[in-house]
């Protein structure tokens, strides 16, 4: 159940600037468990006396469980998967890396009956992340063979999807909320029977005023009886308000002391340099470095591309993804990433929230982000669920040296200049 009465107050909220994850976890925090349905953690790691048998799943995803070679679940997914799979709302602010998405694709496919039709709809924030969420889903209903997924995203024909829609009939429906709004308003999509509505990474989608127009047009043509689920890596406190607003009595998630755990087996470093050095010093740490793969961070789609250029005239197996390219090349760079088939990728903050890619290893800010917060969304792309990872961040402005600063206070790390020489077993997991 959800309250839809009070979405309409939703678009009388400020559209925030920043947000300031280290402030809310503290928060959540010191919150402790007094308050009902509230729970804080404080670690990342793997609960190993807990079984995801003791969640008494179907056979069926305990099988492709095992098949993901996931031992034993994470402290969130222990947290969160007993009550949702109940059909409870969930609220849940955890580091990247901490198994999130495990929690709403195992929760909806405990749940789902392939013969009642479309139940479940998933909005991320990108194509990217909803193509990613649909892999997660194929991954574990491997052993459902009756259940049917489909994703939408704008920037490819409508008329694919309605056709799918059509032909498919399928159980789930991953998308971005613009093209799945336009579904649901030509009634392509049908929303009426649906009993599960998740949002991924609900902070970017909620913020944008835009985005979250078209989120609360989405769910009023939801029917008013489902479960409501909501995952993130960060939330303020206005956020946390309205994304409350469309739940009812939700288990509410927040793993604190996150800034210490996001950063938790990643080994970061600052080079002081002027801009134009820059792309020397990129090269000079790419010959040396020892990775699996390497994600570069820039700060407009016009030094993506010239930078990608530059180090595939170098030899470099690199490529380039950020807004405004096609869509159809965005997603086959993306996959070919994520085969392995190209090990560097240069790439705007599109790419630095919600992306799993395992292999990376390597985050070079080559320029340094507008906020200590985009720093923990891209560098939480090394070092996923534990493993180690490299951060460089180029700091070639005295507003770069501020973030760099704020980096350290709000996270209470050290950031040290980057040695001579870096040990490979201190960022490459063995
Ligand atoms: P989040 O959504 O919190 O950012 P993900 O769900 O993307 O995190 O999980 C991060 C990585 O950890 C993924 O590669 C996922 O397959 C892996 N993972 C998730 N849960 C477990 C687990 N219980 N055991 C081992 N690996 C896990």
């Amino acid at each position: 159940m959800s309250a839809d009465d009070d979405i309409s107050a939703l678009a009388d909220y400020e559209q925030e600037e920043d947000i300031e994850p280290a402030e809310d976890t503290a928060k959540a925090g010191e919150a402790g468990d007094d308050e009902a349905g509230k729970t804080n953690v404080d670690t990342h790691s793997t609960v190993h006396t807990a079984s995801f048998k003791d969640f008494l799943l179907k056979p069926e995803l305990l099988r492709a469980i095992n098949d993901c070679g996931f031992e034993h679940p994470s402290q969130v997914q222990f947290q969160a998967i007993p009550q949702a799979i109940l059909g409870t709302d969930v609220i849940c602010q955890a580091n990247s890396g901490m198994g999130k998405t495990a929690v709403f694709v195992l929760s909806v496919l405990q749940q789902l009956k392939p013969e009642d039709g479309l139940t479940c709809l998933l909005l991320g924030h990108t194509r990217e992340l909803a193509y990613q969420i649909s892999n997660e889903f194929d991954r574990f209903k491997k052993y459902l063979p009756d259940v049917k997924t489909a994703v939408f995203f704008g920037g490819l024909p409508i008329a694919k999807d309605r056709e799918t829609l059509k032909k498919d009939g399928p159980n789930v429906v991953i998308g971005t909320p613009g093209r799945i709004l336009a579904l649901a308003q030509e009634k392509s999509l049908d929303l009426t029977k649906l009993k599960h509505f998740v949002l991924d990474e609900c902070d970017s989608l909620l913020e944008s005023l835009d985005m979250r127009a078209d989120v609360q047009k989405i769910f009023r043509l939801t029917p008013r009886e489902k479960q409501v689920m909501m995952f993130t890596a960060t939330l303020n406190d206005e956020i946390r308000e309205v994304c409350k607003k469309f739940m009812y009595q939700p288990l509410e998630i927040y793993i604190s002391a996150g800034s210490k755990l996001t950063l938790h087996g990643l080994v970061q470093y600052y080079v002081q340099l002027e801009e134009r050095e820059k792309t020397r010093k990129l090269i000079d740490l790419l010959d040396n470095l020892q990775f699996n793969q390497c994600v570069v961070f820039v700060s407009s789609v016009k030094r993506a591309s010239e930078l990608n250029k530059i180090l595939v005239e170098s030899k470099f197996p690199s490529i380039a993804i950020y807004r405004g390219m096609p869509q159809q090349e965005r997603i086959q760079k993306y996959a070919q990433f994520k085969e392995f088939r190209a090990r560097i990728m240069v790439a705007t903050n599109l790419l630095g929230r919600g992306i799993d890619i395992e292999r990376i290893n390597v985050v070079v800010n080559y320029d340094m982000p507008e906020s200590a917060n985009t720093y923990l969304h891209r560098v939480g792309r090394a070092g996923r669920f534990g493993t180690k990872g490299l951060a460089i961040s180029f700091v070639s402005s005295e507003d770069d040296g501020k973030v760099l600063n704020d980096v350290q206070k709000v996270f209470l790390v050290e950031v040290p200049a980057l040695p001579e020489e870096i040990n490979p077993s201190s960022y490459m997991s063995s």
